[in-house]
């Protein structure tokens, strides 16, 4: 199935899912109250079966992922959390009619809100609990709490929500009461629970029976670390393939207890017939990796992957542009390796930027490839020492004008991976300026933010938009109806 059916499938299914819950609501033929108030309550089903299906998309799912790639599925769940706060915050305060009496006379409650304590409570705690997930992952950076420490708490927190949620739904909505609705509920929070099970135990229990462990580990430039895996026979792997293609990542658990959450995504740099062997390249950011150098040769690793789609199209004999900044070279290596090792006949030019000298990755394994293939390697530095033969400044328009030639550009295809800020101005000049056709443009990030609203993020934001205007058109028909 081809990229863009399968996002089409996806986000339709996403849509229906969404307006599930307001198509049963609608079938139960309840008498109609204010517009306002069908409104209220349309934003609510829409926006907790948002909320719910957040477990799903945050979720890793190898096929997904490999196929329309993770930061766009992570772009996809930052958007959608956009829209669904905006329907729950509005939600408490679109009601006209009177709450908490009840009217034995109207047991439809068409003329009366059902809102006595505990479910009113339940709610207004969902409703704040919200505001912080969404204020805290808005402003991760800025807080300075670990990003570990963030993780588990938004993960605890949209359980909390997902509970007090349910809570209120069941015992305060009109709709909701209703033995189907209410059935599909309690589903949908199960399935949700089970997602995050998934990931956070699941995942790591069935890993326990595919230790690796650390076979070398060595500085390969600046704070950066060459760290090579191999399966521990010895523990207990069976000894198969991690099943990856070149340009991949998997997220790296060191041997910790079981609930901790030291995990860390990092992309493969090696190609897959380097099997046994699988190497990462890891770069000190923060206060896992600054330690990375200090760990113990022979400890115990475990691998959740391969994800992604960072990935070569099988058959694809186009020119191959591969654009890095910085550690982002890794997956481009990757990709440089399995071309190699298969002896794949492409035309292949690629530009590595970075800031000093002593900060270029693989610097002899890529001399040695142009000295030996017709492969073009353009080294690039923002602050060169004095002797420097390579280019001066940082791979923006001016650059990729020099570097590749005119007949090459819009033939080509890109793979660009570094810092979110170079990817936006590259994937801006490939686009906008070389007129290269957003396909053929293929981007890795290692921050799952929004980015830049005109690449591969802004393809994002349309579908992103298209969803959203499905669902509110939807919830407009339910409070019209
Ligand atoms: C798909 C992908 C591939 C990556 N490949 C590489 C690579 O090949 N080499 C490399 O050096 N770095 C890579 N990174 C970045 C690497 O994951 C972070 O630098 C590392 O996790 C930082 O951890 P820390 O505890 O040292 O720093 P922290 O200060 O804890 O984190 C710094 C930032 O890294 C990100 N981060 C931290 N932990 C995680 C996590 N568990 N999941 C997602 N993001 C996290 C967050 O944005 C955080 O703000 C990749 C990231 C992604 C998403």
């Amino acid at each position: 199935m081809t990229m863009r059916r399968l996002c089409t499938l996806l986000l339709s299914s996403y849509a229906l899912l969404a307006l599930l819950p307001l198509l049963l609501a609608r079938a139960q033929g309840l008498p109609s109250r204010p517009f306002m108030d069908d409104l209220a309550s349309g934003l609510a089903l829409a926006g907790f079966a948002m909320l719910l299906m957040e477990f799903l998309v945050s979720g890793r799912f190898k096929a997904v992922s490999a196929s329309i790639g993770m930061d766009r599925v992570m772009q996809f769940h930052q958007l959608m959390a956009w829209l669904l706060v905006l329907f729950l915050v509005l939600h408490p305060f679109l009601y006209t009619l009177p709450m908490g009496v009840e009217r034995p006379l109207d047991p439809d409650r068409a003329t009366w809100l059902k809102l006595t304590l505990w479910p009113g409570l339940s709610g207004w705690v969902a409703w704040f609990l919200l505001l912080i997930l969404v204020f805290t992952a808005a402003v991760r950076d800025d807080l300075g709490i670990r990003y570990e420490t963030w993780r588990a708490s938004h993960g605890i927190g949209a359980l909390l929500i997902a509970a007090f949620g349910l809570h209120h739904s069941l015992e305060a909505g009109r709709y909701s009461s209703d033995p189907l609705l209410a059935g599909v509920w309690i589903a949908a929070v199960a399935i949700a629970v089970l997602a995050l099970l998934n990931v956070h135990l699941l995942t790591p229990l069935r890993q326990r029976s595919r230790p690796y462990r650390i076979a070398a580990l060595r500085k390969a430039a600046d704070r950066t670390w060459t760290m090579e895996l191999e399966p521990d026979i010895d523990a207990g792997h069976p000894g198969t393939p991690f099943p990856y293609r070149a340009g991949q990542f998997a997220w790296l658990r060191f041997r910790r207890p079981l609930f901790r959450l030291t995990e860390h995504p990092f992309s493969i740099s090696s190609a897959p017939a380097e099997w046994p062997t699988i190497r990462f390249t890891i770069k000190q950011a923060g206060d896992f990796t600054n330690g990375i150098g200090d760990i113990p040769l022979g400890s115990r690793v475990y691998l959740d992957g391969p994800y992604g789609n960072f990935t070569l199209q099988r058959g694809d004999v186009r020119p191959l542009i591969l654009i890095g900044g910085g550690v982002g070279m890794a997956p481009l290596m990757g990709l440089v390796r399995d071309i190699v090792g298969r002896g794949v006949s492409r035309r292949l030019r690629i530009i590595q930027g970075n800031r000093r000298e002593s900060q270029i990755l693989y610097r002899e394994e890529l001399a040695s490839l142009a000295a030996a293939s017709t492969a073009q390697v353009h080294q690039v530095l923002a602050e060169p020492p004095a002797n420097w033969e390579g280019e001066h400044g940082v791979p923006d328009a001016a650059l990729l004008r020099r570097c590749i030639p005119e007949q090459e550009r819009q033939h080509a295809v890109y793979y660009i991976c570094g810092p979110a800020a170079m990817i936006d101005a590259v994937e801006d000049t490939l686009l906008n300026e070389f007129g290269v056709p957003p396909e053929q443009v293929i981007s890795e990030r290692f921050r799952y933010t929004l980015g830049n609203r005109r690449g591969s993020t802004g393809r994002v934001l349309k579908a992103c938009l298209a969803t959203a205007g499905v669902i509110l058109l939807g919830v407009a028909l339910f409070a019209l109806s």
